[in-house]
């Protein structure tokens, strides 16, 4: 999952932005609201952090011409000003969800995450399944047979990649890209050691095998 976070306060911007890849999340930082329009327009990200006060387009500005362009994005407002109007104009210009400054990181990350699980079509689930293998997104919590197995954070923001686009091949690239914060060209052993871990915990133990190596193209997850 990708987030993209538009914060001009370095502090604020720098802390998010550690705190969610700790997290297991790919995050963007843009500084001003013209970088981070251009972000949001160009790129494939799972949800927009936006501060409202801004140099350049603030935060309501970039909402607005990002709903024009059609990008259906969710949107998390961050806003100083604990002011109704603030909150009422955020809601009405498209965001999804707003959280008033200063808060805890906690409370930022569970808004973070319920907005994933709610994603673009505005639906809430709180797990993926595959045959006997169940993601629970709520308390990050994986079970396969019955029996819960512990990931890494990264372990988890893979195979929850894999489920949510259950019988689609991903190529190394988009996995690449939406795990970790790499390009195409990059080292993908990085990869392929994580699949490897993965497999191991989630699939050398149980039948049937759920994931699986499509040679020259990438990995699916499919229940047979
Ligand atoms: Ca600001």
């Amino acid at each position: 999952m990708k987030i993209l976070i538009v914060e001009d306060e370095p502090k604020t911007g720098d802390y998010l932005q550690q705190g969610l890849a700790e997290s297991g999340f790919v995050v963007d930082l843009a500084r001003n609201g013209v970088d981070g329009l251009h972000l949001a327009v160009t790129g494939d990200h799972d949800l927009l952090v936006l501060d409202v006060m801004l140099p350049g387009l603030n935060g309501w500005q970039v909402l607005e011409t990002l709903r024009r362009s059609g990008k259906e994005i969710p949107v998390l407002f961050l806003t100083a000003r604990d002011q109704v109007e603030d909150r009422v104009r955020g809601l009405e210009l498209g965001a999804d969800d707003y959280l008033v400054k200063p808060f805890a990181f906690s409370e930022f990350l569970a808004r973070v995450r319920t907005l994933l699980r709610r994603g673009r079509s505005g639906m809430e689930s709180t797990a993926l399944r595959a045959a006997d293998l169940e993601l629970d997104l709520l308390r990050r919590r994986v079970v396969r047979g019955g029996q819960r197995i512990d990931l890494t954070a990264k372990e988890f923001a893979l195979l929850e990649l894999l489920m949510r686009r259950q019988g689609e091949v991903l190529p190394r690239s988009l996995i690449a890209s939406q795990v970790w914060d790499m390009n195409f060209d990059s080292d993908t052993n990085v990869i392929e050691v994580a699949m490897r871990r993965l497999r191991a915990k989630v699939d050398d133990a149980f039948e049937p095998k759920l994931i699986r190596t499509v040679r020259g193209m990438g990995y699916v997850l499919e229940a047979p």
